[in-house]
């Protein structure tokens, strides 16, 4: 039997790999951590709930998680806890510092001091900048990071935290840098659901002027069952890509929207892009499927048909939630 502290359990993609985890390992424990900023809610965990432990908290509260780790015998770490959306990063920076690279690093001294068999980080895409458009190149594990959001360069300081930790104290770590997720119970401030949730309404979908910037997209069990994989097979101090090389645009990703509910093109609504808004992300994710024998199994096409649908029969999941999104597309300042 194994343990678990997985933190921003709460969130999108950490209560669907709570979830997700359970399933496949139903005897292990999981301690949920999660602060329940605006972007977390229990009720994303309301499924497991008996079989977790739910714990309302900081991961940059060091005491507070060296307790957890010691009192649950925590072997594994599992750290999703970030501030994550990159539009609200333009807003307010300091609290995207706060907890991605100081809550993280506070989180690898508790590890550190209590001594557990893997801490594993999730991170992302943008941390290496973004690709011209029209180019052949893709992201490799070994390229250079270049930033250029406040978002990604604070989760660019984590990944070096993350690092450190290995290089200096050994401890035992995987980072696993991940293309766009969708899926159910994502915040509907993300793309997909944002557009989703105000089709459903009838109000205009907020298209970037530069609608041709696109990104790869996963579905998120693709991604969680990517970690349980590197959990188990993957070698510490190792980095891992995990992407499908399916690539499409804000403006398609509108157009899918619009066409699986059925409502007029005419909804997109063009407004200045966000500052710093990355032209587009590639990974290659070789290492992964060679090394590990990951890949991914959800197409796109039905995978964003089944999303798009959740969120059209789920309304009393996001409806609660709209009122405390911070930012409003478009406003800047
Ligand atoms: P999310 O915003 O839905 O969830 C983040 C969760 O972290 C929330 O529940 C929030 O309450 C919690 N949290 C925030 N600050 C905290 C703190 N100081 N202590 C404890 N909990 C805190 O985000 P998500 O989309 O689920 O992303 C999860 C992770 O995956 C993040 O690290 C993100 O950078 C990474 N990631 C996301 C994507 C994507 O497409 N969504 C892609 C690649 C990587």
């Amino acid at each position: 039997m194994t343990s678990l502290l997985v933190t921003g359990a709460a969130g999108f993609i950490g209560s669907h790999f709570v979830r997700h985890w359970l399933g496949k390992h139903p005897d292990d424990t999981v301690v949920a951590l999660d602060a329940l900023t605006y972007a977390g809610t229990e009720t994303n965990l309301a499924d497991v709930a008996d079989r977790s432990v739910f714990v309302q908290g900081d991961i940059g509260d060091g005491p507070l998680v060296e307790r957890l780790l010691t009192e649950h015998g925590v072997d594994l770490v599992v750290n999703f806890a970030a501030e994550s959306h990159n539009s609200l990063a333009i807003l307010d920076p300091a609290r995207f510092f706060r907890t991605n690279v100081l809550g993280t690093q506070a989180l690898l001294e508790a590890s550190r001091r209590v001594g557990v068999e893997r801490f594993h980080h999730i991170s992302t895409c943008e941390v290496y900048g973004d690709l011209a458009l029209d180019t052949d190149e893709e992201f490799t594990e070994t390229s250079p990071y270049r930033p250029r959001t406040p978002y990604n360069a604070a989760k660019a300081g984590a990944d070096h935290a993350v690092r450190a930790y290995h290089e200096t104290f050994d401890l035992p770590v995987t980072i696993t840098n991940c293309a766009n997720n969708y899926g159910s119970h994502q915040f509907p401030e993300k793309v997909i659901p944002l557009f989703t949730t105000r089709a459903l309404d009838g109000k205009p979908l907020p298209v970037y002027a530069s609608s041709d910037n696109r990104r790869e997209w996963i579905h998120v069990v693709d991604h969680c069952e990517a970690i349980e994989t590197v959990l188990f097979k993957g070698r510490p101090g190792e980095t891992y890509h995990v992407g499908t090389g399916v690539e499409a645009s804000v403006e398609q990703i509108a157009d899918h929207v619009l066409d699986e509910l059925g409502l007029p093109h005419s909804l997109k609504e063009t407004v200045p892009d966000r500052p710093g808004h990355d032209r587009r992300y590639l990974l290659n994710s070789d290492k992964i499927r060679t090394e590990l024998g990951w890949e991914p199994k959800v197409p796109f096409e039905k995978g964003i048909k089944e999303t798009i649908r959740w969120y059209a029969d789920n309304r009393d999941w996001w409806q609660p939630l709209l009122d405390r999104s911070p930012v409003v597309e478009g406003r800047w300042t």
